[in-house]
């Protein structure tokens, strides 16, 4: 496998890349994130529902971001993005792993812990103060509305950004697919679009995804262990 700094890469990276900064996957255990059913805390009507439970649980995981570091994978890609001229990192984390590691060409595909939203007057803000990381819920500032909501693309949702992540798959040399389980959907879908249009495959995960055989190349480990060494072995060639 060959790379020029003229090749166009897209990297799609999943909970697998964060496992080792310490955030724990999703499907990994069956369906339950953190002691929760998806269905439970990751779905609109359990917001309507129940939204204290879902933003109890998403206050959760947002005071987790506090705690936790990107790690080599993570830093990795920045060098990968910084040798290359077009590049695009598509994340279905929510974490702020990759750009607190440096990422620059990045779309939050499912969204960014980060942030609330509110679904009166649609105003997203960082939140991450003291104020924001409570139990109790966040008011708006712009308009009447009492209750912002995680900006996180729930599922049913529709993802962020769709068009320019099929424009950047459609017309991709490379793409690389890293941490990912390829069940959530559309985005296990890039592989094929990136299949469909010739581009050279690359899978990176510790257990073989649902899409596996799609892969011209897959490697199986750790993406902590992986990704840094293949990456500097291809900057290298
Ligand atoms: P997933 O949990 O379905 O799959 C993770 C994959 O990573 C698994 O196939 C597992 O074998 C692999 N993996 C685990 N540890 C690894 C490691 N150290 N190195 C390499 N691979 C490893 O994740 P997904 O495909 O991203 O889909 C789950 C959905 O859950 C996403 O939509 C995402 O938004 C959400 N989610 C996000 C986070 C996060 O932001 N860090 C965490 C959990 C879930
Ligand atoms: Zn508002």
């Amino acid at each position: 496998m060959m790379f020029q700094s003229n090749s166009r890469v897209v990297v799609l990276t999943g909970a697998g890349i964060s496992a080792e900064s310490g955030i724990r996957t999703f499907r990994a255990n069956d369906g339950v994130w953190e002691n929760h059913r998806i269905e439970d805390v990751a779905t609109p009507f359990a917001w309507e529902r129940d939204p204290k439970l879902v933003w109890e649980f998403y206050q959760g995981r947002r005071r987790q971001l506090l705690d936790v570091v990107p790690n080599s994978a993570h830093d990795a890609l920045v060098l990968l993005e910084n040798y290359l001229d077009e590049f695009l990192l598509i994340t279905q984390n929510v974490d702020d792993l990759h750009s607190r590691a440096g990422s620059k060409k990045l779309i939050h595909i499912h969204g960014e812990l980060r942030k609330l939203r509110c679904e009166t007057c649609g105003q997203v803000i960082e939140a991450m103060n003291d104020e924001h990381l409570q139990n109790q819920y966040v008011e708006c500032t712009q308009c009447t509305d009492k209750k912002l909501r995680p900006h996180i693309v729930w599922f049913h949702e529709m993802p962020f950004q769709m068009n320019e992540i099929y424009d950047a798959v459609g017309k991709c040399d490379v793409f690389i697919a890293i941490g990912t389980s390829g069940h959530v959907y559309p985005a296990a879908g890039l592989l094929s679009v990136a299949k469909d249009v010739g581009a050279y495959c690359i899978g990176i995960n510790l257990d073989p995804p649902e899409n596996v055989s799609l892969f011209d190349e897959f490697h199986q480990g750790l993406a902590g262990e992986l990704v840094p060494a293949l990456i500097s072995k291809w900057l290298n060639e």
